[in-house]
């Protein structure tokens, strides 16, 4: 029995190669900091987990609709302004890009994916049996440029991923640009789906949701904004139409998100605590992301990051020699950018998910670490 040919292209080689330097630095006895992580390091707020053990006490412990239990839906739904029909729960923002791509990837077509970007996008797409292309975005500011997404449109694009604010380069796309993207591929016919995981964590100009277009999915979810990675609840907006595609995908896929999570998901944000909790822990991010541009933009190009907790450095050098010299010298672990697509051959990805100690004794060795390879 061999693989099948959807996964031939999927490799796993990367991670399997930073989990092995990883653990020969540990071996070798080096503390290693971890700036590697695509999480909160926060705890989910006692409120949420007060909630959820209520709500499993309670019978939260079963299959809930496909749809999501209708408070949470309807929580939801009044965030945006949205219908409660244009909503549907999934198992994490994860089973929703998934569910996206199965149903409106058609195999040998083709799916847009603006580099750099999160990488699970190129799995979706080769999964899907698709033709990837790439559009660069480095001499535009990590944003998707309009007018180089329409040089490459046509009627055999199915799909366009777009994700501000952005993994990795935490950039936010003005409104503008991206209006303008949902306008192109609604003229090609094309679905945009615009993924939003971090549209509470920003810093200055507050970022814009693309609900409401046509043919716009707009996927989200509480992994990060109220630090529930392991809670596993995402969401996804649109059509009533095309949600009827994608539910052909989820109830055989995540079926629902987790009963108990849906319900305390629900009460936090009908309690008005949702603002706060997020407030509190994009404070301490942006004081972190403020003290970790300043320092690496003395050595390195780097776009200052506008959301999310990534940062973006050009450090000029073969990404995954270097990933692998800060590792063993520095004891710093970050991610190599070829991980984000095609253009970041000389970028690496700096999380600022830890605690700002770790990050002053990180930027500390990395600043010693280039006087010493500048030797
Ligand atoms: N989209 C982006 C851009 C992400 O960075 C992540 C998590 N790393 C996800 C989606 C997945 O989120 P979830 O935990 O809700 O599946």
């Amino acid at each position: 029995m061999s693989e099948a040919s959807r996964l031939s292209e999927i490799s796993t080689s990367l991670i399997r190669r930073m989990f092995e330097i990883v653990e020969r630095a540990r071996r070798e006895g080096r503390e290693i900091i971890n700036l590697s992580i695509g999480e909160p390091d926060f705890r989910t707020d006692e409120r949420i987990i007060e909630a959820a053990c209520r709500a499993m006490r309670e019978g939260y412990t079963h299959y809930t609709s496909n749809f999501g239990i209708p408070e949470l839906r309807c929580a939801i739904a009044e965030m945006y302004g949205v219908e409660e029909d244009n909503v549907m729960v999934t198992a994490g923002a994860s089973e929703a890009l998934l569910n996206a791509s199965l149903a409106f990837v058609e195999e040998g077509s083709e799916v847009i994916i603006p580099s750099p970007n999160f990488l699970s996008y190129f799995t979706y797409a080769k999964m899907c049996k698709a033709k990837i292309v790439q559009i660069r975005t480095h001499d535009n500011g990590f944003v998707l440029d309009p007018d180089r997404l329409n040089e490459v449109m046509s009627g055999n694009v199915s799909l366009i991923f777009v994700n501000y604010p952005n993994n990795p380069t935490g950039v936010v796309a003005d409104w503008r640009n991206l209006k303008a993207v949902a306008e192109i591929a609604q003229d090609y016919g094309a679905i945009v789906v615009s993924d939003e995981i971090y549209d509470k964590i920003y810093y200055d100009s507050t970022p814009k949701s693309l609900a409401g277009f046509e043919n716009v999915v707009v996927v989200n979810g509480f992994s990060k904004s109220l630090a529930m990675t392991g809670w596993r609840v995402g969401f996804v907006l649109a059509r009533e139409d095309l949600l009827d595609s994608m539910l052909k995908v989820h109830q055989v896929n995540g079926v629902c998100a987790p009963a108990f999570a849906q319900k305390a998901v629900a009460e936090i944000l009908q309690s008005g605590a949702f603002e706060e909790i997020v407030g509190r822990m994009v404070k301490e991010f942006r004081r972190r992301r403020d003290f970790i541009y300043s320092r690496l933009k003395k050595f390195y190009d780097v776009v200052k990051p506008e959301g999310a907790f990534y940062v973006f450095p050009n450090v000029r050098k073969n990404c995954l020699e270097f990933v692998e010299d800060l590792l063993i010298k520095a004891g710093i672990a970050v991610t190599p950018g070829v991980a984000f697509g095609e253009g970041n051959e000389t970028y690496v990805r700096v999380s600022y998910a830890t605690s700002m100690e770790n990050l002053k004794i990180a930027m500390e060795r990395w600043e010693s670490y280039i006087s010493q390879s500048e030797i």
